[in-house]
Parts: structure tokens; sequence; C-alpha cells
């Protein structure tokens, strides 16, 4: 069904048609709900918001960029890691999504778009943390490899140790991007709670012994933070944590939300360069997610976080 992109039991004309006619009585097959379709950013993105059939709600982005084009994807319906500056964080924990849920947003959004499916890519780095779905997350994988290659999908982790290592022993891998955030142990538990769990010279061992493809290279998100974590001094230690890892640095200018600490903010454009230019020059690669989405709330949970009422107000 999903790798000849077949949307019903009709169209099945390689099953019987008794059987086609009692699948169709007794399965749906259907696109979830889509209840919010932003208007196009400048850059072209558009962020999605889903209704599940429990009434959980879900976002998706559809992100453009030239030859190519990302869909990021949630894992799950809400997120128990908790992260402070994250306003699925702020929400809450989620159930896990089904693979047909991860898979519907995928669908839904390949479909409007009539994006082919050899310009596709997929990150899932929406609302969730998909290594606490593994599971289903594999599942959702198998499929997606009938029309995407590995090296074409990215789970993006806040560093759930073991199941790195379960992520490691699978015989095709996606790519792995890692939430770090801060370049010590002290900053990245104040501002990513699970880390007491799973502390960062833990992880660091954890990455340099999965094993990463040649050609591949570990993406390392770091979200910047004015005043906090975007000194040049931070972008020192960074490198100096990294070193040795097939890596690259993702840096994310932070989304400034009113469900999360007022003293969060976003850094100057001076400060960004500044931190940028001093991980390159220690030997770093680098980029840096300008401005992709920013107008239309695309940091994950914002559209959902923006039509409900908090649950409870973050003022530390
Ligand atoms: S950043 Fe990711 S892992 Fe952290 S709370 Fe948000 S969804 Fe969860």
């Amino acid at each position: 069904m999903h790798g000849r992109g077949i949307d019903s039991f009709d169209a099945m004309t390689n099953l019987p048609k008794e059987l086609r006619a009692q699948l169709a009585e007794r399965f749906t097959l259907a696109f979830p709900q889509v209840v919010e379709r932003t208007a196009p950013a400048a850059d072209g993105s558009q962020k999605y918001l889903f209704l599940l059939r429990d009434g959980n709600r879900i976002e998706a982005v559809y992100m453009p960029m030239g030859d190519r084009t990302s869909v990021c994807l949630s894992s799950q319906a809400g997120c128990a890691v908790g992260c402070t500056f994250c306003v699925t964080g702020f929400f809450g924990a989620g159930r896990n999504l089904t693979p047909g849920e991860m898979l519907g947003q995928f669908f839904t959004i390949q479909h409007e778009h009539a994006v082919p499916m050899e310009m596709m890519n997929v990150v899932f780095m929406g609302m969730g943390e998909p290594l606490l779905n593994f599971e289903y997350l594999v599942t959702t994988l198998d499929v997606l490899y009938r029309n995407l290659a590995p090296k074409r999908i990215t789970i993006s982790t806040s560093g759930i140790i073991p199941a790195i290592d379960d992520l490691a022993k699978l015989e095709r891998r996606p790519n792995l991007a890692v939430s770090i955030n801060a370049p010590d142990r002290r900053r990245r538990e104040e501002i990513m709670p699970i880390t007491k769990k799973y502390p960062l010279q833990e992880l660091m061992a954890a990455l340099r012994r999965y094993p990463t493809e040649r050609g591949r290279e570990i993406t390392i998100e770091y979200v910047l933070l004015a005043g906090y974590n975007d000194a040049p001094s931070d972008a020192v230690a960074l490198a100096k944590l990294l070193q040795g890892l097939r890596a690259k640095v993702n840096a994310i200018p932070f989304n400034a939300d009113p469900n999360l600490p007022p003293w969060m903010q976003r850094p100057t454009d001076a400060a960004i360069d500044r931190f940028v230019d001093t991980l390159v020059r220690n030997g770093v690669a680098v980029t840096v997610r300008r401005s992709k989405g920013r107008e239309i709330a695309a940091a994950c949970g914002q559209l959902r976080g923006k039509s409900e009422a908090p649950k409870r107000r973050r003022t530390g």
C-alpha cells in the first residue's frame, strides 16, 4: 500500500475483488484530519496541526528546500522529557503515536504538495522523543524505507542512551541527530532535566561507539539562548567536547514563546555569528537554522501551544 502510494482498497487490483470488498467493510484507509494549516512562510514552509481519533493534536512541518523537501514529523502526542526551552515539553507527556499516525503525517504532506518521493526527506524532530517510542518507530522506518533510503531519514533525540545503543544494532540505520544544547553537564541538566538520567559524558561515549556510516555524520543540535549558552567560550567548550567525533553542529536560535520562561530569548544576529565563527575556527562544521518557519511558530509544539490553555506557567 505504501510502496505503491495506494489510498483505497479498490486500487489494490492484485487482490481478489471479494477480499477487497471484505477489507473495505472492516477497515478504513484515511489520512489524518488536518485541523489547521498555516499559510506558507517566506521560505515556503508550512505547519500542519492534525487531529487524531482520540482527540489528541499533533504537529508536522513541510519544508521545501530547492531540489529537496523535508517533513518534520511528531512521534508522540506530547513529551515527558520536559526540556525547559520547548513548548511540547511544557505541556507534558503524551501517548506514543502508532506507525499509522506517524506515516499519516508524512503521506498527507507528500500528497498535498505532490512532492516526488525521490525529493522527500524525513526528520523526526516534531513533538515527542522518538527513541521513547522505539518499537513503533522501527515499524515506521521499515515502511518509509520502501520509498526512502535510510540516509534521507533523521531521528532527533534528546540523548536516550540505551535506545541509541539499540538503534546502533539495526541493520539499516537512519541519520542520528542529538540535542546537546550546552557544553557542560551542569547547564545541560538545568535545561534538559532528563540528562540527569543520561549524563553528558556517558552520552558522548555512546555517540563515539555509534557506527556512523561512511559519508555520514552525527548532527549535534544546539539551541542558542541569549546570554546562557551563546558565548564564544561556550563554542570553544563545545568544539572540545566534539573532538574526534564525526559530527556537525546545527545551531538553532531559540524561538521565544509566551509559555516559556521570559529570560529565554533569541540571541542577536551578531552573537549568533560570533558563536558560529568560533566553532568554525575550532574546526567544527556548523549550519545555522536562521529563520525557517520562525514566523509560523515552527518550533515543536508552538502551534498546538497557541491554542491550548497552559496547565502551569514556568517562572524559572
Ligand atoms: S525538545 Fe524534544 S525531547 Fe525536549 S521536551 Fe521538546 S519534544 Fe521533548
